[in-house]
């Protein structure tokens, strides 16, 4: 949906962003991957205005924060 600007359940193509952040006491649209706000990695969310699906991303660059976080363990 993010690369393809269309909605993978229904095929409509109003999808909108909403930037994900991070906020104090953990509130925000994000993932804690160290001890503190300042280390969580924000989740951008994608939505389908024609039937509500979403979708959340992370920032490419946020990856290796993930990788090396001892919260994130590989299945
Ligand atoms: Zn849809």
């Amino acid at each position: 949906m993010k690369n393809t600007r269309k909605c993978p359940k229904c095929g409509g193509t109003d999808i909108r962003m909403v930037e994900g952040f991070v906020g104090s006491y953990g509130v925000g649209n994000s993932i804690m991957v160290g001890r503190t706000t300042f280390s969580a990695v924000r989740k951008n969310t994608y939505i389908c205005c024609d039937c509500c699906y979403t979708e959340e991303w992370l920032n490419k660059d946020d990856l290796e924060r993930v990788r090396s976080s001892k919260k994130a363990h590989r299945i």
